[in-house]
Parts: C-alpha cells; structure tokens; sequence
C-alpha cells in the first residue's frame, strides 16, 4: 500500500533514522520528575500497515508512559459509552491555538476546548461509565489492551508523580465542577486522568494503535475490534484538527495527517485505510512535540506522499 517493496520502505526508514539521530534540538519533560528521568537519545521509528505489515528501526520495543496520546483512545471509550451528542455537549471539538495545559474553558459554553488538550482530557475521563474508580479503571485498561493486542500496566512512579506534581491539572479540574461539567468527585476523575497517562507502551505498540484507527477501529495484528467504527471519524477528525496542540495547524499543513503527541515524546500519525505510525524520541520543542518525531513524520509523508490532500 506503500508502492513500494518491503525492502526499500525498511531502507528508507533506516535512512532517515540516521539522519534525525543528529537532531539534537529540545528538551525532555521535567515538570514532572519521573518523566525527566528519561534517556533522551532513545529514539525508535515504527511503521504499521492496516493489513499488518510492520517495519520497525531503532527503540522500538523499550517501554515508556503514554501521557496526552492517551487522550485519543480514552475519547473513543466515552464515546462509546455516551455517544457523540452527549460528549459533544461536555467537551468542544475546537482548537486553542493555547498550550495544552492551559487554564481555559469556552465563556459561553464552559466545555473546555477539545478532548485534545488536558482540560478536555480530565473532562472526557470523568466520563468513562463503571461503578467506582477499580471498575472505570479496569474498563480503561481493556481498551488500551484491544489496541495494543496484549496486557499492559500502570507506571505506579510515573502515576504517583503526576498526582504529586498535578495541581495545574487539579485548577482545571475544579474550574470545571465549578461550571458543573463534571459528575462525579474530582480528585476520583484527577486520579483515573493521571493512571491512563501512566499506561506503558512501547513504539511498536503505539504503531499498532494507530494502525488500528487506520483499520476502522479493528486491531491488524489480532483481528479484534477496538472501537466501534462509527466513532473512527470522531476521532480522526479531532486529531486532525487538535492532536498536536499549538501546532496543529501548521502540523496539518506540513504533514497533513491526523496525529497525536505527548509529553512521553511519542507521536502517533494515521493514514486511514493504510497506515499507522510511530515515533519516539523524548526532548520536545517548545509546544510539548518531540523535535525527531515531527521531522520523521514530515519525513515520512512526503516520501510516500501521504498529505491527505497530496493530488496523485
Ligand atoms: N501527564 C501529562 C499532564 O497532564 C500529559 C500531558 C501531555 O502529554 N501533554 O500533565
């Protein structure tokens, strides 16, 4: 699907891995401690096909906590659970243009922005349906697991530190119950928020995730569902439109991909119907993107002309 041999998508891959492995810009993450702890020249490039093809070079099986790319996922389990009007209606589907910590909720409706961005985030998480905080977490665990196709934990360091460290995720919280945006107890709603950024993954798992939205919600390499096809587009549409933050727009010019990053330094890109991709490498620019995950994801779009309004 590619156009062309498996050998020469692998020697391209490789090709490229050596050259952003100069890139030395960025910073890793060290508002929260555990995260700083991070080697920062790990790096790893994964390609998954939706027909279950896998090219892989460099870190691609060590394992590292989710964060924001998360928040993808976790927006397909609400939806699921509520269906689209009734998250619609808690959360917009607007970009900020802001980073993705900041304080802020539409005047008018007081949803915060999108489900992109961690105020949106902690209010699509204090969605999840389960009768108290083992069972929502449990449910939120078996998602992630369909999408990566075996069992995964909980970073318990990662997790304490973010609570630790998480009052600037707790002011948004509280901004929210104050406007009644969210149902149940905050600091429950905070900690689920803090254990589904804690989840390990690794780049090729996280290419299989995104392989399994390229493949309408069903999982290439074990042949289960994920999530519900229908929502696919919801949240495509949002990745497109919010995934990379307050680079989004430049990002869906450059790349043309709906997309997703976090704090981790992971970046996940779909090509619905294709393709899903991959990158780790933890120093970030200023908005909170990995510096080698952006490039290799322009990169990679333009070698295989992937833009989704590339004309061919
Ligand atoms: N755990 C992070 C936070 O909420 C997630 C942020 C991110 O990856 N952008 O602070």
């Amino acid at each position: 699907s590619l156009c062309r041999t498996p050998d020469a998508v692998q020697s391209f891959l490789e090709g490229l891995y050596q050259s952003c492995r100069e890139l030395r810009g960025g910073k890793v993450a060290d508002y929260i401690p555990e995260l700083a702890k991070v080697d920062p020249n790990l790096f790893g490039i994964c390609l998954v096909t939706a027909d279950g093809q896998v090219f892989e070079v460099g870190d691609t099986a060590h394992l590292f906590t989710i964060q924001s790319i998360s928040k993808v996922f976790v927006q397909g389990l609400a939806l699921e659970d509520h269906g689209r009007d009734y998250v619609l209606a808690r959360v917009g589907v607007e970009p900020t243009g802001d980073a993705f910590n900041a304080i802020i909720l539409d005047e008018a409706s007081k949803r915060p922005y999108n489900p992109m961005v961690n105020a949106g985030a902690i209010a699509t998480t204090s969605l999840i349906a389960g009768d108290g905080p083992t069972e929502r977490l449990n449910r939120l665990l078996n998602m992630f697991r369909r999408y990566v196709g075996h069992d995964i934990v909980v970073d318990v360091a990662t997790y304490v530190s973010e609570r630790a460290t998480g009052d600037r995720n707790r002011a948004m919280a509280y901004l929210m119950r104050h406007f009644k945006m969210v149902d149940w107890d905050i600091e429950e709603a905070l900690d689920l928020y803090f254990q589904q950024c804690s989840v390990m993954v690794s780049c090729r798992d996280l290419a299989v995730m995104a392989a399994t939205l390229a493949n309408q919600g069903v999982n290439p390499m074990t042949g289960d569902r994920a999530v519900e096809a229908g929502y696919v587009r919801d949240m495509l549409s949002v990745m497109y439109t919010c995934g990379m933050y307050n680079f989004a727009g430049e990002w869906a010019y450059r790349v043309g991909l709906p997309a997703k990053s976090g704090v981790c330094g992971g970046i996940i890109a779909v090509v619905p119907d294709q393709l899903g991709i991959a990158v780790f490498s933890p120093p970030l620019d200023g908005r909170g993107n990995s510096v080698r995950g952006v490039r290799v994801c322009e990169a990679i779009s333009q070698e295989f002309g992937l833009h989704l309004f590339d004309s061919s």
